[in-house]
Formats: C-alpha cells, structure tokens, sequence
C-alpha cells in the first residue's frame, strides 16, 4: 500500500454532475439541463453513447410492449431516433418488423428494433447534450469520491492534467458500473445475487463489402422452409456446426447475430463470448479485449469460408469498449425483481414502461434463457435512489434490480428512459430544495409525461 498526499488543481462546479455518459447518461444530463439544471457529464470515453458507440452495439432493442402493438419508450429516446433517422443514420422503430435483416431474424422481443449507425448517432448526442446546455467533458474517468457524512461533496477524476475535482449538488451514477456508488460506500452486489456469476461479455464489430443478394438470399430461403426465427435455427447456426465438424470453429456460441444497418453494406456482428470476467478489474477488462479481437479473426475467417456472399468481406471496425452486460447492481430503496417483471406489479412511484424480454446469457458458455415479458411492466424511482447516500441516483444497467430482471431492463431503450427520470427528478428536486431522494414523485411522473415519457399504470 503506498499513500500520498497532492492538492488538486482544477475544480469543476455544477449543480447536476453527470458520471458516464452512455445511453442512461446521455438520457440524464439532456433532461436535467432541460429542466434547468446547470449540468455538466463527464465521461472517460471520446464520445458519448457508451455501448452504442465505443461498443458498437446495436441495433437498439425493443421500444414497444412484447405484443409488438404499441411504443412504450418514447421522450428523450424517441427523439434521438428521429433525428438520427433525419441525418440517415437511424430507422425509426415503427418501420422494422421482427424476421428481417435488421433484427437479425429474431422474432421474440425483436420487432420494432432501431438499426443505427454508431457514429451518426454520437455527433446527434453531441448536438441534443449540447443544445441542451449541457457541459461535456470526454477522456475524464471518475477513480474516487470525496464524501461528508452521508453526503457527496465531490467526485475525483483524471484528466489529460492530472487529477481534477468536480462539485455538485446532486450526482447521477452513469457508470454502468457503479463506480461513483461504489466508491461513496453505498453497498453492492456483483452479477447474480446467489451466485456471484454474471453474464458473459462480448465484442462487437462490423464487416462489410458483403455481396447482399447471396448472404440475404440463403436467411430468406431459410425463413420461407421455417427454419429461421426458432431457437436453435439461428442465424448461420448450420454453417457453424459444419465448421465446428471441420475444427474451423472453437468458439463457444452457436450462431451469429448480423444486424444490418441503415447505411449500405455495413452490418453489426454479435457473436464472440468471453466468460469468467470481472469488468470492475482491469486486468480481466484486458484480457476480454485480447480474446475478443482473436475471436472476430476466427469469425471473419469463418464468413470468408462457410457464409455466401461473404467471400471478400472486411472487417470494418472492432469495437474500441468492451461489450459489458453486468457488473455491480446498487441496493437501492426498492429492488426490482423477476417476479415483479412477470406480474406487471405496480408502483405508485413508476417513472417508466419496458417490454423487453428476460434474456439471460449463460455465464458460463453458450446458450441461456429468453423468457418474454407479459405485455409490458413498470420501473419505480426508489430502484434509481441507493440506501446510505443522501445526494445520489444511479441510473442505466446497475440500478437496484435482481440480475434476472436486469436482464430485461439493461438494454438501451429502457437505459436512456430511466437515465431521463433520474436527470429530471434532479432537476426538480434542486427547484423545490430538496434532495432527488425526497423528490416529489407526483410532479417528477407528471413532468415526465408532459415531456414526452411513456409511463403506464
Ligand atoms: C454484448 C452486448 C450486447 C448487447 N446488445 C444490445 C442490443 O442489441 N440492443 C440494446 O438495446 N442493448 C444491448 N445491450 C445492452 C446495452 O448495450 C447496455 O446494457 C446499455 O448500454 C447500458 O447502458 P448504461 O448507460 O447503463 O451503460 P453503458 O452503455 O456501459 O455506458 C456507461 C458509460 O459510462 C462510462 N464510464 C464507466 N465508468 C466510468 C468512470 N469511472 N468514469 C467516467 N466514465 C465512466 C463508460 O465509458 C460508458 O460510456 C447489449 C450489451 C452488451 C454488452
């Protein structure tokens, strides 16, 4: 243990500092600027959109109940998917049905997905945070927290300077992570509750120069013979276990998501698999990355082999992030359950609506439970609000949740909604000078709603 002492130069002050800014961050500090609040987000990334951009993951998942009849995630989302949509890097939710190139030929929970191109949608994020009025600050990475009581008083980054200090009055935790929870004390469990297990991590990537009428035409011939779109029928799943016969493929999962994307010949791919990592430590963080890049090289020398139309493919990008599905979850003031999810519970305090099925990746290999959701279910804000920290929300991944139901709500549409209701109760909490733990949940569900917000009872 080695223990120093410095002063740190720089001070940064906001009323609402935002830490992390993927799509919960994002959803964040776009709402509590709107709503008044000087708002600064500072994230250890170049770019805002965390997954969807530095992990390339996309399209995003579902945005309406699990009938597929009606858009139950609109406000802050809604908007970014239009305006990404009018820039051609997005197509709306309501024009994509399940069973088709953009849902990867998934049906359960996969019609209205959005397609998107990752760096479209990071400059629209630039422009929606900075209309907004929002401060931004990229390659700033929070390490500590200064605390008094049970109160934040500062969180601790490092910046290209050396360290800085940010003051607030109100924190939202973005991280995904938890890290500034974490770090403020606030107790925290890591993947699933009984076990300690979480799901695996993945690397996304892009390839192009793919000869469309081939690589679509042999899905679309499956699909008319019935044998896409069931489990175990997955995209290219026979191809894979043809080369698994021939020791041309060692990788644990038996099929490949491609999701085309709104611009030509670009496809994202979903398909590596590392087990066993702890994404809080840095050594496994590195040791994902290693893994996952030689997997893609294993997958683009399968495509080239065994896949029609993909002959010449390249490989466009890799993501520059680790694709990371679970870590810490907060114990917040109420934890949101599975059977909660199944039983359509409700809540007095609900500030948001999702549809998105239980998906469960085995964290040990292949394969895992994909369990739907009846109709649609409700999230309350006490999940967003930690026990022993006075001046704090966590928003996005690592709310306070069971990890099986964080297996529906961790994807990205439901991120950027709660990230939207945790940046406006800090808004109004600090209006009506009081903490965003004691905000008025009455006018934060009407504030939401006349804001666009979906919130079903
Ligand atoms: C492999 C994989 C596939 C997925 N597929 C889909 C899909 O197809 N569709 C979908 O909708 N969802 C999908 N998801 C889920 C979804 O991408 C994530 O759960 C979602 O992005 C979580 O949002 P978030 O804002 O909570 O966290 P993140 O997107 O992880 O954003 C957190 C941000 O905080 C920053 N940060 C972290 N720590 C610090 C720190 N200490 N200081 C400063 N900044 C920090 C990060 O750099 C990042 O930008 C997938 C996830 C994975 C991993």
């Amino acid at each position: 243990m080695f223990t120093y002492s410095k002063t740190v130069a720089r001070e940064f002050t906001a009323d609402v500092l935002v830490i992390g800014g993927g799509p919960a961050g994002f959803g964040a500090a776009v709402a509590a600027a709107r709503n008044g609040a000087s708002t600064m987000l500072i994230e250890r990334n170049a770019m805002l959109g965390g997954m969807a951009t530095a992990g390339l993951v996309g399209p995003f998942m579902t945005c309406y109940d699990d009938d597929g009849q009606e858009q139950i995630v609109k406000g802050i989302f809604d908007e970014l998917c239009l305006r990404t949509e009018a820039r051609g890097g997005a197509i709306h939710p309501s024009k994509v049905e399940g069973m088709t190139t953009y849902s990867s030929y998934y049906i359960r929970s996969h019609r209205h997905v959005t397609p998107f191109q990752s760096e479209t949608l990071a400059v629209v994020m630039d422009e929606m945070a900075l209309e907004a009025g929002v401060r931004l600050l990229f390659n700033v990475q929070v390490c500590d927290v200064v605390k008094e009581e049970e109160r934040i008083t500062g969180v601790v980054a490092v910046m290209k300077e050396g360290l800085a200090l940010f003051r607030a009055k109100t924190f939202i935790d973005c991280t995904g992570d938890a890290d500034v929870a974490y770090f403020a004390g606030v107790p925290t469990w890591m993947g699933d509750e009984r076990s300690g297990q979480m799901q695996p991590a993945s690397l996304f990537f892009e390839i192009g120069n793919v000869e469309r009428g081939q690589f679509v035409g042999e899905l679309e011939a499956r699909k008319e013979a019935g044998q896409l779109g069931i489990p175990s029928h997955n995209c290219w799943s026979w191809s894979i276990a043809q080369a698994r016969d021939n020791g041309d493929w060692a990788l644990e999962r038996d099929e490949i998501g491609n999701y085309e994307q709104p611009v030509a010949n670009r496809w994202k791919m979903n398909t590596t698999r590392i087990a066993g990592i702890d994404a809080t430590k840095t050594e496994d963080i590195t040791r994902g990355l290693i893994e996952g890049r030689n997997q893609v090289q294993q997958v683009m020398a399968f495509l080239r082999k065994y896949v029609p139309g993909c002959q010449n493919a390249e490989l466009i990008q890799v993501a520059s992030a680790l694709g990371v599905r679970e870590t810490r979850h907060i114990v917040g003031k109420y934890t949101l359950t599975v059977e909660d999810i199944m039983a359509q519970k409700h809540f007095d305090d609900a500030i948001c609506t999702f549809g998105y099925a239980v998906d469960i990746h085995d964290p040990q290999g292949n394969g895992g439970v994909f369990q739907e959701v009846n109709h649609y279910y409700t999230i309350p804000f006490r999940c967003m609000v930690p026990v022993d920290c006075e001046n704090l929300l966590v928003a996005g991944r690592s709310i306070s949740g069971s990890s099986e139901a964080a297996a529906s709500y961790r994807v990205m549409p439901c991120c950027i909604a709660l990230g939207q209701a945790a940046g406006t109760a800090a808004a109004l909490a600090l209006k009506c000078g009081v903490e965003a733990a004691d905000v008025d949940v009455e006018l934060l569900r009407r504030t939401l709603t006349s804001q666009g917000a979906v919130i079903k009872d």
